[in-house]
């Protein structure tokens, strides 16, 4: 193939996700030839000096081939929970096979990641998954990272990889994730029902519209839709992370996008931001929210700190050291941040100045609620990021 300009080279560390459907045929099992195109895309980033993490799905839909004369296997339509855990468990093993070997063809070392939400959620966890990936890096070896679907429930688990690989991305640094999947881009409208629906090759920002683009949670028929790819886009572009959705039905997917093919750029966020604060503004859940008045909100915006007298209510329960969501009076977000007091105590003190907690607290606490520094301005965020759990393998 003819290689033009080589955008994706011009990057130094780069995440590729992998969708399901790219890997896995349900009737023959692994897509052998397009992985192996795929590793020497791979091998050619590498030769090019650019660190490569892939987030791998697959496990299930694996999983379910090779248990296919089992009743796992003959099992129409979407898993229970268990099942697909239990697909995930034997299709795991499969996939790890299939990329140690393909990429051991390239010459290139494969490193297997199980992650879970809170492993990127607990700030300890985190930092320890960042070093493991961050030693296979320097290794000169290619991560390969997944869900550990085997053991994590609704709670507690993604469900999908578009935001896991943008929170992989964040965390590692990466300036570039590149979403594969079997869309190859962003529409004004889900193309398959309007013909007008245009194509978006550059996005800036994140705005209200684009989100609306994307759709609803419940209108997505399988994990990781148009919807988790946005809000993927809104975490890797905090963190500084340019995100490119493209097709990868064909083989040598990153090759085509090299060479031109379409694809959707979302351009990264340019104001830097510390390793702290891209963790607080990819925490998936908050513990707690607080309503803040129109006067807290512009102070917020001109960098200053949540200070007691601005909220208006609080919800949940949280610890000193939780996020939680700081949202205007109609409720929408504008930031996230770690609560300084505990949920009893922010209760007693919301409404009142700083100088009155001494007497309320009988202690002097903190001066703000949250304090700038541990605070993200997230902008407007319509719905939970939390999409609701999707079965639909
Ligand atoms: N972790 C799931 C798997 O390996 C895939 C999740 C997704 O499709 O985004 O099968």
């Amino acid at each position: 193939m003819q290689k033009a300009t080589s955008p994706l080279q011009s990057y130094e560390r780069i995440v590729i996700k992998i969708g399901s459907a790219l890997l896995v045929d349900p009737d023959d099992g692994l897509r052998q030839q397009w992985l192996d195109a795929l590793c020497r895309d791979i091998a050619d980033l590498r030769k090019a000096g650019c660190d490569v993490m892939i987030v791998s799905s697959g496990a299930i839909a694996l999983g379910r081939t090779v248990m296919r004369h089992t009743t796992l296997g003959t099992a129409k339509g979407s898993l229970r929970l268990e099942e697909s855990q239990a697909a995930a468990a034997v299709g795991q093993i499969a996939l790890a096979k299939a990329w140690s070997q393909a990429l051991s063809q390239q010459q290139l070392i494969a490193g297997q990641i199980l992650l879970t939400l809170a492993d990127t959620k607990e700030r300890r966890r985190y930092l320890n998954a960042r070093a493991t990936v961050g030693q296979l890096l320097m290794a000169g070896a290619v991560p390969i990272i997944n869900e550990n679907d085997t053991v994590a429930t609704s709670e507690i688990r993604y469900g999908d990889n578009d935001r896991l690989a943008a929170r992989v991305a964040s965390m590692i640094g990466a300036d570039l994730l590149v979403l594969l999947s079997d869309v190859d881009g962003l529409y004004t409208a889900p193309p398959k029902d309007n013909a007008d629906a245009k194509f978006l090759h550059r996005i800036a920002d994140i705005t209200p519209q684009i989100e609306a683009m994307a759709g609803d949670a419940g209108s997505e028929l399988s994990r990781g839709g148009m919807k988790t790819k946005v809000e993927a886009a809104r975490i890797a572009t905090k963190a500084g992370c340019a995100m490119i959705i493209a097709s990868g039905k064909q083989d040598h997917p990153l090759d085509l996008i090299n060479s031109g093919a379409r694809h959707s750029l979302f351009e990264p966020g340019t104001s830097p931001v510390t390793a702290r604060k891209k963790w607080i503004a990819g925490q998936l859940e908050a513990a707690g929210k607080f309503l803040i008045d129109p006067g807290a909100q512009r102070a917020l915006e001109t960098g200053k700190s949540l200070l007691p007298a601005g909220v208006k209510q609080i919800f949940g329960s949280f610890r000193r050291g939780d996020t939680v969501a700081i949202c205007t009076l109609e409720g929408e977000e504008i930031a996230r941040g770690l609560a300084a007091y505990d949920s009893e105590e922010a209760e007693l003190i919301a409404g009142c100045k700083s100088s009155e907690i001494v007497a309320i607290l009988g202690y002097s606490g903190r001066t703000a609620m949250v304090h700038r520094d541990d605070m993200v301005i997230t902008g407007v965020r319509r719905d939970e990021l939390q999409t609701k759990q999707r079965e639909t393998m």
